[in-house]
């Protein structure tokens, strides 16, 4: 089987040099043609187009920014959709919603192909250490197919049954996420203007039932208030923005992730976009860049 890789940011990089290091060829494509060196320094085959991408490739990954960033990838006049996608497989690994992702299936399935739903949680540390769990929404057969590649990015897949689920469910623990983030960055400034050490409340929540791998792998930003990016902001507000719609339209009341949504657009407008998400501190301190 020969791979395809489209999408190297934050994560495609880590995900896709595993899948190389592990001894696949694998050919890649970036829109800023730049980013593919580090691929290419190992082995990997650069391609023009999305189209040169399929054309080479027996399945290709997807790691996108958002939805309108794959429907350009699929839909652009060289992208995958301006070929024969027959006896191809597509596995999209972005975090979009479980509309877009039914939409995304619907398309690549009129052009002959087959589509698989595979978001991830888990960010940069965890993807170079394929650890990510990968949330599966789609056939079997082709999970069974991508099951030695997934092995090869994470831990664990939860296979949680058609299209649309996977990216339902990445949407439900992304919330969580959100609100840690929010609620980490409140516990600090409550326990700062209260007048205590920032060490010692780092110390505190380090020892505490609420230590994460999260926490301690973010506490540094806190301590430094330098927050280099491993999740960017501008997709935790992406994703908060999906949850709402899709609480909008189940008709529920979320009233965290809604106060989560005003406060990480805020963080936006703050100018704390391309930093890590955990500087929703820095917004709820009132620090600008
Ligand atoms: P990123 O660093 O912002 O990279 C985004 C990628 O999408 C880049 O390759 C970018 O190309 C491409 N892109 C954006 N708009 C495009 C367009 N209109 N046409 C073509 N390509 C476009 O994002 P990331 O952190 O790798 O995240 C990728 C996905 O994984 C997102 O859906 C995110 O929500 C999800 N995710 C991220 C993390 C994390 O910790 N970072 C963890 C779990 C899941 P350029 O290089 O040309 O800009």
């Amino acid at each position: 089987m020969s791979l395809g890789w489209i999408g190297l940011g934050h994560m495609g990089v880590p995900m896709a040099l595993r899948l190389r290091r592990a001894g696949y060829s694998i050919n890649v494509y970036n829109r800023t043609a730049e980013k593919t060196a580090p691929l290419v320094t190992e082995g990997a085959v650069k391609l023009a187009t999305p189209r040169a991408v399929v054309e080479q490739s027996d399945i290709i990954f997807i790691m996108l920014a958002d939805g309108p960033a794959v429907t350009a990838i699929l839909e652009q006049e060289d992208g995958l959709l301006s070929g024969t996608l027959s006896d191809k497989l597509i596995v999209n690994l972005s975090t979009v919603s479980p509309e877009q992702s039914l939409e995304y299936a619907r398309h690549v399935e009129q052009a002959g192909g087959t589509y698989l739903e595979a978001p991830v949680s888990g960010s940069v540390g965890v993807a170079e250490a394929g650890q990510l769990v990968l949330l599966l929404g789609g056939d079997e057969k082709a999970i069974a197919v991508c099951r030695p590649y997934f092995e090869v990015l994470g831990k664990e897949s939860i296979h949680f049954g058609a299209h649309g689920n996977g990216s339902s469910a990445k949407l439900a623990i992304n919330l969580l996420l959100a609100l840690v983030g929010e609620g980490v960055a409140e516990t600090l400034l409550l326990g700062e203007q209260s007048g205590l050490d920032k060490d010692k409340l780092l110390q505190l929540i380090g020892a505490s039932g609420m230590n994460t791998p999260l926490f301690q792998g973010k506490q540094d930003m806190y301590r430094q208030e330098n927050f280099p990016t491993a999740f960017p902001l501008r997709l935790m507000a992406k994703d908060l923005g999906l949850i709402t719609e899709a609480a909008t339209r189940l008709t529920l009341d979320l009233p965290l992730a809604k106060t989560a949504h005003t406060h990480y657009q805020q963080a936006l407008k703050d100018g704390h976009g391309d930093a890590d998400m955990a500087a929703i501190y820095l917004s709820l301190k009132n620090i600008t860049p």
